[in-house]
């Protein structure tokens, strides 16, 4: 994703603590509290400019979002789709997805999304694939147990990778599209980016899975 710079960034994700959760360690283990129901909670890990958990949270009233971006010159643009939409239902916090265990505690979360994972594909940069097994072991961590990964992406190699390690991992496929958009899956909502790969005709895959109790 190409950034801009935009220092003013961090000061409007502060005026609007509604959607931008500024201190997220503070809510470890009572995330009901900031949302005001105990709703099942589903983050997406690296959710870009937000229009995947805006969308969801529009369609999924009784289900809780957040969305979490490691750059505020992103996540500025999914602070400005909760300001237009209103939603009751999701929070975004500006941190880095390796921190995850400082914000949620085991049972905090029912799942995780993963939406067009930057793929890193030079080896020496496995560790950074958010489908590594390190944070499969973090997403465990802070699921439910038998919580699930719900994963999307354009990249045929880090689709690959991510069903390898997933499956090293010990972990339970439960469904999988090689061609998500020619599948008969229901109720799909594109992200920014699988608007702008499939557009290009590039095909979409996508799987579900779940950890073992
Ligand atoms: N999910 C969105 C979509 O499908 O349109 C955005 C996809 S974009 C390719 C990947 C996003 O993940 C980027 O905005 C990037 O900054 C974010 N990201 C990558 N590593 C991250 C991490 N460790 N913690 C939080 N966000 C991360």
């Amino acid at each position: 994703m190409r950034l801009r710079h935009k220092p003013w960034a961090g000061e409007k994700l502060g005026q609007y603590p509604q959607y931008a959760i500024a201190d997220p360690e503070t809510h470890k283990g009572n995330w009901a509290e900031v949302f005001g129901n105990p709703n099942p909670i589903h983050i997406e890990v690296g959710t870009g400019k937000g229009q995947f958990v805006t969308e969801m949270a529009r369609a999924n009233p009784d289900i809780n979002y957040i969305g979490i971006e490691l750059y505020d010159s992103v996540i500025i643009t999914a602070l400005d789709r909760l300001i237009e939409a209103e939603l009751p239902n999701v929070k975004l916090l500006n941190v880095n997805a390796k921190d995850l265990k400082e914000y949620f505690e085991k049972g905090d979360v029912d799942r995780v999304y993963l939406n067009f994972s930057d793929p890193w594909p030079k080896n020496r940069h496995e560790k950074r694939r958010l489908t590594y097994k390190d944070f499969l072991k973090l997403y465990e961590e802070i699921l439910v147990d038998e919580g699930e990964i719900h994963f999307k992406t354009d990249n045929q190699g880090l689709f690959e990778y991510s069903l390898q390690s997933f499956s090293h991992y010990g972990l339970l496929l439960t469904y999988l599209s090689l061609d998500l958009h020619k599948s008969e899956f229901e109720g799909n909502i594109m992200t920014e980016y699988e608007e702008k790969f499939s557009a290009k005709g590039q095909r979409i895959y996508r799987c579900e899975v779940k950890y073992r109790s």
